[in-house]
C-alpha cells in the first residue's frame, strides 16, 4: 500500500480551466470516470474523476487535500473513450472541462445521486448474451426493401471498400437531394449490426429525426433504434444514454448533441446535411457536431460518412487536400429528376405579398393540375415593420437593436431576438396617428393573401408559430403528404429533409439580403439553403420547378448557381475564401462581448487586442467592432475577429487570453466567450 497520499482530479461543472484535487482513503478510491461528490466552498459539488495519483504533493499543492465526500458510481458510467472525445473538445474549443463534461451528460447523472438499481439494470448486459443479433432473427432486413440503382450501388461499395481500411479516412457523400443516400446509409450500417456493433447517426434538426427513424425502423424491424432529440424527457434522454452505454442500443439516431453518446460498439458514425450550421453550438459549449464526429471516428479508427446535397467548403477543401475522400450520387433513382431552376427579376412588378404575377400564374397552374406548391419565405409573423406614415415612428424592441415584428392573428409585436412581446398600438405612441402601417413580408401575410388568392385551395403554414402544440407539426405534414393540391407556406423547417411527392412547384422569396451581406459566410449558406429547398421539388414521377424571385437579377454568383449548379459555385467561392486567406484557408476565432454599454464591450476586447499584440502574436486582430446585433435583450455586444494561417498559432493566442483572463478590464460586468472556427457573426 502506498505510503503516499492519493490525489484525487475531479472536474466540476464550474467555469474552470483546471481540474482540482481532493484526496481520499486507499480503500475509497474512484475508479477514473466515477462521478463524486466534493466540497466546493461551502457548498457540495458532483464530479467526474479524471486522474488518481499516488505521490507526496508538490510544493505548491503542500495543503490539506479536502476529501472526496462519496463516490457514486462502482462502476464508471462514462467509458475512456468518451472522457478521451471531450477531454479533446473542451481544449479544442477553449471550454472549462468540467462544464464540458456535465454537458454532455445527461441531465439526471449531473446530480448528486448514485444511479437507482432500476437504471443500472439497464447497463448490465449479461457475458451470456453478448449485444449480437440472435442468429436469424432480430436485425435482419425488413420486407420491401428498394433496389438500389447502379449508381447507389457502386457508391455503396466504394464506401465499404474505403472502410476496410485500419484507420479510414472520413467520406464526403456528395448526393444532391433525392439521390437516395439515406438508402446508401442503411446499407452500410446493416453489416455493422450482424456483426455486433453500433452505428451513430447525427442529423442537424429535429425535424428530421421521425422520419427518418420511421425509415431505419422499416428497414431494420429487429434492431433496437434509439432516438436522442431535445424534446426527451430526462428519465428517457437517462435511459436512452445507458442503451447506448451499455451497447445495447445498436443505432443511434440524434442532432449535434447525439455526438457526445457513449457507444462502446461504434463502428460507423454517419453524419446527415454535414454543412448544415445548426450542426454547431452556437452559445455556452460552441462544438461543431460534424467536425467532433470526424474527431471520434479518427480516436476510434472506425469510418465516418458525411453526407451532403451541398458540401460545405470546408469539406470539399479536405477533399482537395486529399484528407476526405469523395463520392457522389448524381442522379435521382427511379423517374424523378432535378427540378429545374429559374431567376426572376422582381423589380418590373407590382408584388403581391411578395409574390409576383407570373409567380401567381405558376401557383395557378399547378394546383389547376392537382398537384402542390411551395412558397418558402425564411421570416414568420405577418409583417417585419409596423410604423407611422405620417411621423416615421417604428416599432422597435426596447431591448433590442431591431423593429418588432407584427403578429396579426394574435394582434401582438413580438421581438424575433429576445422573444419581448406587446400589445399593438391602436395609434402612433408619438403623434397619435391612428393608422400605422406595416412593411415587408412575414409568413403570416403570405398565408393570408394566398388564402384570398386560391379560396378553393388549403394553404398550409408550417413555422416555429403555427407548429407550437403537439402533434401540430405532424398533422400539417400528414395533410401535405395525403398528396391533395394545396400552397404549402414556410420557413427553414421545410428547407430540408422532407420529401413530397406531389410537390412539382417552389418559389423561394426574399433572398436580397443575403446576397449583400458582408458576411463572408452568407452565400454558402445562400446557396446551400437554395439547393435544398429547390430539392424539395419534384421528388417523385412529376418534373419540378423553382422560382427564385430577385431585386439582384444579374448577381454573378446567383448565375453560377442557377447555371451550372453547386460543385461550380462553392468552386468560386472557395477562391474567393482562399484571396482573402478566410476559413478553410485560415482559422478565425471570435471574441465575442457584451455589457451594459458598448463601451465596456468594446474596452475589453481593446484590451484583449493589445495584449496579443504587445506579447508580439503573430495573429489577424479584426476590430473590436460593434456584432450586427448590436444591442440583444439590454445588452450592447462586440466582437474581435482574430485570424491565422496556423490552427496551433491561434490556440496560443486564445490561451494566452485565458491565461491573463484575471487583468481584463470591466470583467466581472462584461459577459465574453470564445468561438472557434465560428459560423455565426449575428
Ligand atoms: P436523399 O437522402 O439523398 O435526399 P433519399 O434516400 O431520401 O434521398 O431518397 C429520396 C427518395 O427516393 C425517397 O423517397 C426514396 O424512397 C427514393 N429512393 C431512394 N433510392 C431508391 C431506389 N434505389 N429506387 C427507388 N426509389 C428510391
Ligand atoms: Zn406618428
Ligand atoms: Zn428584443
Amino acid at each position: 500500500m502506498s505510503q503516499h497520499p492519493n490525489i484525487v482530479h475531479v472536474a466540476v461543472p464550474r467555469p474552470l480551466r483546471t481540474t482540482l484535487t481532493y484526496g481520499i482513503a486507499n480503500e475509497h478510491i474512484p475508479a477514473i470516470g466515477a462521478r463524486v461528490i466534493v466540497p466546493l466552498g461551502k457548498q457540495l459539488s458532483t464530479g467526474l474523476v479524471l486522474k488518481v495519483e499516488s505521490r507526496p504533493p508538490s510544493p505548491d499543492e503542500n495543503f490539506e487535500l479536502k476529501p472526496i465526500q462519496q463516490v457514486l458510481d462502482e462502476t464508471p458510467l462514462p467509458d475512456p473513450s468518451w472522457l478521451e472525445l471531450l477531454d479533446w473538445a473542451a481544449r479544442y474549443y477553449h471550454y472549462p472541462i468540467g462544464e464540458a463534461l456535465f454537458s454532455a451528460l445527461p441531465v439526471t447523472l449531473r446530480k448528486p445521486k448514485p444511479l437507482s438499481a432500476r437504471m443500472l439494470k439497464l447497463l448490465a448486459i449479461p457475458d451470456a448474451n453478448p449485444p449480437s443479433p440472435p442468429a436469424g432473427e432480430g436485425l435482419g432486413m425488413g420486407g420491401n426493401l428498394l433496389t438500389l440503382s447502379d449508381e447507389q450501388q457502386l457508391c455503396l461499395q466504394t464506401i465499404q471498400q474505403w472502410s476496410q481500411s485500419d484507420n479510414p479516412r472520413p467520406t464526403l457523400l456528395h448526393g444532391i437531394t433525392g439521390s437516395g443516400k439515406t438508402e446508401v446509409y442503411l446499407r452500410l450500417i446493416a453489416p455493422l449490426l450482424t456483426a455486433g456493433r453500433q452505428a451513430l447517426v447525427v442529423v442537424p434538426e429535429i425535424g428530421l429525426t421521425p422520419q427518418l427513424l420511421e425509415r431505419f425502423t422499416r428497414f431494420f424491424p429487429g434492431a433496437n433504434i434509439v432516438c436522442l432529440h431535445s424534446a426527451l424527457s430526462d428519465g428517457e434522454r437517462l435511459k436512452t444514454w445507458l442503451l447506448a452505454r451499455s451497447g445495447q442500443a445498436n443505432i443511434i439516431i440524434g442532432t449535434r448533441s447525439a455526438i457526445f453518446t457513449p457507444a462502446p460498439q461504434l463502428g460507423l458514425i454517419i453524419v446527415d446535411e454535414e454543412h448544415d450550421t445548426s450542426l454547431k453550438q452556437q452559445e455556452g459549449f460552441r462544438y461543431h457536431g460534424r467536425d467532433l464526429a470526424v474527431k471520434r471516428a479518427q480516436m476510434l479508427h472506425i469510418p465516418v460518412v458525411l453526407g451532403t446535397a451541398t458540401p460545405s467548403l470546408e469539406s470539399l477543401y479536405n477533399v482537395q487536400a486529399g484528407r476526405y475522400r469523395h463520392t457522389r450520387l448524381q442522379q435521382r433513382p427511379g423517374v424523378a429528376k432535378p427540378p429545374s431552376l429559374q431567376i426572376q427579376d422582381c423589380r418590373p412588378f407590382a408584388l403581391e405579398a411578395g409574390l409576383t404575377p407570373p409567380s401567381l400564374q405558376a401557383i395557378r397552374a399547378t394546383l389547376q393540375r392537382g398537384e402542390q406548391v411551395m412558397v418558402f419565405l425564411n421570416r414568420r409573423g405577418f409583417a417585419p415593420a409596423l410604423f407611422c406614415p405620417s411621423c416615421g415612428w417604428q416599432a422597435s424592441c426596447h431591448h433590442c437593436s431591431v423593429n418588432m415584428t407584427w403578429h396579426a392573428r394574435r394582434n401582438r409585436l413580438v421581438c424575433h431576438h429576445c422573444g419581448a412581446e406587446q400589445a399593438t398600438p391602436a395609434e402612433c405612441p408619438s403623434c397619435h396617428n391612428p393608422k400605422l402601417t406595416t412593411q415587408g413580408q412575414g409568413t403570416e401575410r403570405l398565408e393570408l393573401v394566398l388564402q384570398n388568392t386560391f379560396p378553393e385551395f388549403p394553404v398550409v403554414r408550417i413555422d416555429r408559430d403555427s407548429t407550437s402544440r403537439k402533434g401540430e407539426l405532424e398533422d400539417k405534414l400528414a395533410t401535405v403528404r395525403s398528396n391533395a393540391p394545396l400552397i404549402l407556406v414556410g420557413t427553414q423547417m421545410l428547407a430540408k429533409g422532407h420529401d413530397f411527392p406531389n410537390l412539382t412547384l417552389v418559389i423561394i422569396l426574399d433572398i436580397d439580403q443575403s446576397l449583400l451581406s458582408t458576411d463572408y459566410r452568407a452565400l454558402e449558406k445562400l446557396g446551400q439553403l437554395l439547393v435544398q429547398v429547390a430539392g424539395r421539388a419534384g421528388r417523385a414521377e412529376k418534373p419540378g420547378q423553382v422560382i427564385l424571385q430577385t431585386s439582384q437579377p444579374q448577381h454573378p454568383l446567383l448565375h453560377q448557381l442557377v447555371g451550372h449548379g453547386y460543385t461550380p459555385f462553392a468552386r468560386q467561392l472557395l477562391e474567393e475564401r482562399k484571396r482573402w486567406h478566410f476559413p478553410p484557408f485560415g482559422y478565425h476565432a471570435l471574441i465575442r462581448a457584451s455589457a451594459s454599454s458598448m463601451e465596456k464591450a468594446t474596452k475589453l476586447l481593446d484590451h484583449i487586442s493589445q495584449q496579443l499584440a504587445d506579447s508580439g502574436f503573430d495573429i489577424q486582430r479584426l476590430g473590436p467592432v460593434p456584432a450586427p446585433l448590436e444591442k440583444r435583450a439590454n445588452r450592447y455586444r462586440a466582437q474581435l475577429l482574430l485570424g491565422s494561417h496556423q490552427r496551433a498559432s491561434l490556440h496560443n493566442a486564445v490561451k494566452f487570453i485565458l491565461a491573463n483572463e484575471t487583468k481584463l478590464p470591466g470583467r466581472s460586468s462584461v459577459r465574453w466567450s470564445v468561438d472557434m472556427d465560428p459560423m455565426d457573426f449575428t
